[in-house]
């Protein structure tokens, strides 16, 4: 077969997990040039489309690197296996906010703690104070732009200063604002760590992570720890990935334009308590979200508690809603809402989850791209 004269506009699925060497010479090449030579050879270790996808992401997140710059892997969750794995050792520290999303604490507390890596948690407000939080054997300090699901905005370029001052690795969960409104690089992240199964992808069709880091020698860690874990994203998981960080931009400027619209209508409807949506200017993160997010959008993830702050005027809303399908997870083009109490934040003792606002009558949405008119009228029926 000669493939010579076919040129695909679009890179083809590489769906194969091995590559051929037409020589010793290549094979050679392979294990000796600075970036394989661009030879592919085991696909556990790199293959076309994952690299295609990391460089597309270091384009957005503007770090150096390309495809060398991280890693894409299986979910979100071994991504930051890969990003803990890089920089951290049996004895290090790590510290989080207190807010931080639950499946990065079962990863930490549970399962990465049995390996001698410990994590303490403080709250988000508290985090700037390293001087006071940090430990001498603290390693990495993980925080998120977007609290899940209060929405509570990071000082990010702050908490990148005190990590500097400590010597303290930074990594930074983008998930929930994307590269398309949040780059932690050009404020002093160290490392810029997504689930792509949420906004890079943005279909709610794959399940995929990526960690970047602006150290060549730690991204070429992370791409070892990846390839040798076996976490990296398989072929057609990368294309889906690619094809959706291609139309980033433009549903990231929907999803905040309707979300805002539905932040607004909500904030004025009498069935609503309180709307957490830092693009609402009386929102208390909104400066911080205006100076720090890009082009004046602030994501599609918004959360309300309802005036009759219960679990069974929520399960009505629920049961009537057409447009926000009740689905734990976020961030694709169709809207949907989830219920922290009985997922995010089920396993947490009642008392810690009232401290945190997690009350019964909370919802969180994630707003689609749909006619914003169309999902009011969907609220407006559903609340009343
Ligand atoms: C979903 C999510 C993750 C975990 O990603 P998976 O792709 O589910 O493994 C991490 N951080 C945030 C903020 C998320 O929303």
């Amino acid at each position: 077969m000669n493939l010579t004269n076919i040129h695909p506009k679009v890179t083809p699925i590489y769906q194969t997990s091995v590559f051929k060497f037409a020589s010793l010479a290549e094979l050679e090449e392979y294990y000796t040039a600075p970036g394989r030579g661009g030879r592919y050879g085991y696909s556990r270790s790199e293959h076309p489309n994952t690299e295609e996808l990391v460089a597309a992401v270091a384009r957005l997140e503007g770090v150096a690197g390309g495809a060398l710059a991280g890693v894409a892997t299986g979910a979100g969750l071994s991504g930051l296996l890969a990003a803990v794995l890089a920089t951290c050792r049996a004895g290090d520290h790590v510290l989080c906010p207190a807010e931080l999303y639950g499946g990065s604490v079962v990863l930490l507390s549970n399962e990465l703690s049995r390996l001698g890596i410990e994590t303490s948690y403080v709250p988000l407000a508290d985090l700037y104070d390293l001087a006071r939080h940090a430990r001498p054997n603290t390693k990495l300090v993980l925080a998120e732009i977007l609290s899940n699901p209060l929405l509570t905005v990071l000082d990010g370029p702050r908490l990148a200063a005190a990590c500097q001052a400590e010597g303290v690795l930074l990594l930074i969960d983008n998930t929930f604002a994307s590269p398309a409104i949040s780059q932690p690089f050009s404020w002093g992240a160290d490392m810029v760590w997504h689930s792509a199964t949420k906004y890079l992808g943005g279909h709610s069709d794959v399940t995929a992570g990526l960690v970047l880091a602006r150290d060549p020698a730690v991204a070429q860690r992370l791409r070892q720890v990846g390839g040798s874990l076996g976490l990296t994203l398989a072929p057609l998981e990368s294309w889906l990935t690619l094809r959706g960080t291609k139309t980033l931009r433009l549903r990231m400027r929907q999803h905040s334009e309707n979300a805002l619209a539905v932040a607004q209508f909500l904030a004025r409807h009498p069935a609503v308590g309180q709307v957490f949506y830092p693009g609402l200017p009386l929102d208390p993160g909104h400066a911080l979200a205006a100076a720090q997010l890009r082009g004046g959008q602030f994501g599609g993830m918004l959360s309300f508690r309802l005036a009759d702050d219960t679990a069974a005027a929520v399960d009505a809303f629920v049961q009537k809603s057409q447009l926000f399908p009740l689905a734990p997870s976020l961030a694709g083009v169709d809207s949907s809402c989830s219920y922290p109490l009985a997922t995010s934040h089920r396993y947490i003792p009642d008392e810690r989850r009232r401290a945190l606002g997690i009350t019964p009558g909370l919802i969180r949405l994630s707003v689609g791209i749909e006619e914003a008119g169309d999902l009011l009228a969907d609220l407006s029926q559903a609340l009343g």
